[in-house]
């Protein structure tokens, strides 16, 4: 495409996403321009995808770009910010045609349109590999509140928004692995495919939460990381984990129970928040979770030491794996 019409399509494209935003500069600018807020932290967040590693080879263009937009705005739901806007950086596939293109902007557009985030600028290239992109999300925050991972305190509560395991059964799912019925295997794929970020609760997150971390590499995994950085340790009780009706009919087909829960827990790709709260408000939490038709449940509960200890009916259990890592020799 020569750079004429590669400039005009990429404002056909994605001018509509940006909204009217000020700070886009119209997309006709070298950057974009974000006016700073008195009394409150900016909080950014970057994540990328790359077609056949975060989602399956052959994904549609839209699929693509909800994927993009929930595992990036995930991060913000677990810091307790406000979305505003984004920057995408995207690599278009050679083999996309025009129309996959659009596909992919328009997708984009529902998938950040709930939560009001515009698009305030980006970079585009080309490439002979798989379709990758990387969308940078910008919140707002009151100075100093923003919900980090290192707020935990001994004696506190762990919950975990939502259901967990989905994400993982959803890829096995949409592989065409695993033994589901077909309702309940769109629904897994689907979710796996989609996730939807928790923003509606970070409001209530940031009143009464005092660490947070977003469940994305698997519950075990992200709830070391928030121990780690907090200096203490989480005890989980694995049957406390809220599954969802799919997964709960996936597990009860299963026939090593600790194993398979083991399995959920570790999967990944879930774009739940796992936090930690001070006992006094978690009937708070419920109530506030209940408003906006979100399920909260506690999970288990901060102690000193370090790491994660996984409780089953009263044992001790250690797993083979926490969660997902691109460094890691694949068993
Ligand atoms: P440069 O010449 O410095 O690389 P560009 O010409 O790439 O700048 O960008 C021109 C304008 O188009 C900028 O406002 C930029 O933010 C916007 N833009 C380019 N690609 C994207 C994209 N994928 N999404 C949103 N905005 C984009
Ligand atoms: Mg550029």
């Amino acid at each position: 495409m020569s750079g004429r019409a590669e400039f005009d399509e990429i404002r056909d494209l994605f001018r509509p996403l940006t909204r009217g935003a000020k700070e886009a500069l119209g997309l006709a600018d070298d950057v974009a321009l974000i006016p700073g807020r008195p009394g409150f932290d900016l909080i950014i967040s970057t994540d990328a995808i790359v077609e056949g590693v975060h989602a399956l080879t052959g994904t549609s263009p839209p699929d693509l770009a909800f994927k993009l937009a929930g595992v990036s705005l995930s991060d913000l739901a677990a810091k307790g910010a406000s979305p505003d806007g984004a920057f995408l950086n995207i690599a278009w596939p050679l083999s996309w045609t025009a129309l996959d293109r659009r596909n992919f902007a328009s997708g984009l557009g529902e998938a950040l349109a709930p939560y009001n985030v515009r698009l305030f600028g980006g970079d585009t290239v080309s490439t002979s590999g798989p379709f990758q992109a990387a969308l940078t999300v910008l919140g707002w925050a009151p100075t100093g509140k923003a919900v980090l991972r290192s707020g935990a305190r001994a004696g506190q509560v762990v919950l975990v928004t939502g259901s967990v395991g989905d994400g993982w059964l959803g890829l096995a799912a949409s592989r065409g692995e695993g033994d589901f019925d077909s309702g309940d295997r769109e629904a897994l794929a689907l979710r796996y495919r989609r996730p939807s970020p928790r923003l509606a609760f970070s409001d209530d997150l940031r009143e009464l939460a005092s660490a947070a971390v977003d469940v994305s590499d698997g519950l075990i995994a992200d709830l070391g990381h928030l121990a780690f950085a907090s200096g203490v340790g989480v005890q989980l009780d694995l049957l406390a984990i809220p599954l969802s009706q799919p997964a709960q009919r996936w597990l009860a087909r299963e026939t090593d129970e600790a194993q398979a829960q083991l399995e959920l827990a570790a999967g990944g790709d879930d774009y739940e928040v796992a936090f930690a709260a001070d006992k006094s408000v978690v009937s708070k939490i419920g109530e506030r979770a209940k408003k906006i038709g979100l399920g909260v449940t506690p999970v288990g509960r901060v102690v000193d030491g370090g790491g994660v200890q996984i409780m089953f009916r009263g044992r001790e259990l250690t797993p083979k794996r926490t969660g997902w890592s691109h460094l890691v020799d694949k068993e």
